[in-house]
């Protein structure tokens, strides 16, 4: 016999609920590591998937402000260059570096 710890009734030992005010009162399992784990993982791949989709908005003007310069034949900033290096694509970033040294 156990006691429901809302209001003090005895109630069977396998019971869920207490009989008398209908507090759960079966053993509340503690969450397992491996859950615990999960849910450290579902929280870093929420923010993954937000940091992902925050640059997007921006990546994809950045190159298409950079088609632009390419068509028109104008030079983006360095500073252009270096963002589009470390945020959209590390090999792109680089070839507009050393692009210009290349080129007549
Ligand atoms: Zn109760």
């Amino acid at each position: 016999m156990k006691y429901c710890a809302n209001c003090g009734n005895a109630v069977e030992d396998d019971a869920t609920y207490c009989s008398r005010c209908g507090a759960p009162c079966g053993r509340v399992k503690k969450p397992s590591t491996l859950k615990v784990i999960a849910e450290v993982f579902m929280v870093l791949g929420c923010i993954s998937s937000g940091w992902a989709l925050i640059p997007l908005c921006w990546t994809i003007p950045m190159t298409v402000k950079y088609f632009k310069s390419v068509k028109e034949g104008r030079d983006v900033s360095t500073g252009f260059k270096v963002c589009s290096l470390i945020f959209v694509n590390f090999i792109a970033g680089i070839l507009m570096l050393v692009g210009d040294d290349i080129e007549d």
